[in-house]
């Protein structure tokens, strides 16, 4: 069966006179390739007309911007815990603190000031307490451990001068 010029008539779509209607009918009475294509097209044709309902996209729109806004009310809602659990927790752990500076900042700096003085006492022991061995301590000591204390501490010093030359070499990539 021939279904030319028919198949090109609906493919492409083209405007018919009332003779080549009536040529087409009596085609597709007779022919089921072309009366499946026609139909296929007819169905494409009504899709094509079917258009969202009035006013879908709007819809569609402010519910999105609805979701956006709860979504952003949520999050503030969620930082504002967040803020005041995490400021409860601070001025909780600080309390007794901001409380003894409150109530008695004299004595809080008094301590403070004791612990320093304290801790220069101590300093100034240790340091008197080393001058002392220091002073008295070559008395006691032989002169060969001196003398080997002194070798270790060159040969000490010698090996980390070299190493370090090495590796700043090595660093250098020589
Ligand atoms: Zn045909």
């Amino acid at each position: 069966m021939d279904h030319q010029p028919f198949e090109d008539w609906l493919l492409n779509a083209e405007t018919l006179d009332p003779r080549q209607r009536e040529e087409l009918n009596a085609h597709l009475q007779g022919c089921r390739a072309c009366s499946a294509l026609s139909a296929v097209d007819h169905a494409l044709q009504t899709a094509r007309q079917v258009e969202p309902r009035r006013g879908f996209v709007n819809r569609f729109q402010l519910r999105l911007a609805g979701n956006k806004q709860g979504l952003r009310r949520r999050n503030a809602l969620g930082f504002a815990l967040l803020t005041l659990s995490i400021s409860g927790l601070l001025t909780a752990a600080a309390l007794p603190l901001l409380r003894s500076v409150v109530q008695s900042p004299v004595d809080l700096a008094a301590s403070w000031l004791s612990g320093l003085a304290g801790l220069w006492a101590s300093i100034q022991a240790l340091f008197h307490a080393g001058t002392v061995l220091l002073r008295v301590a070559p008395g006691f000591v032989p002169v060969y451990i001196w003398a080997i204390l002194l070798f270790g501490l060159t040969g000490w010093s010698v090996a980390w001068v070299y190493s370090l030359m090495r590796y700043t070499r090595i660093a250098q990539g020589a």
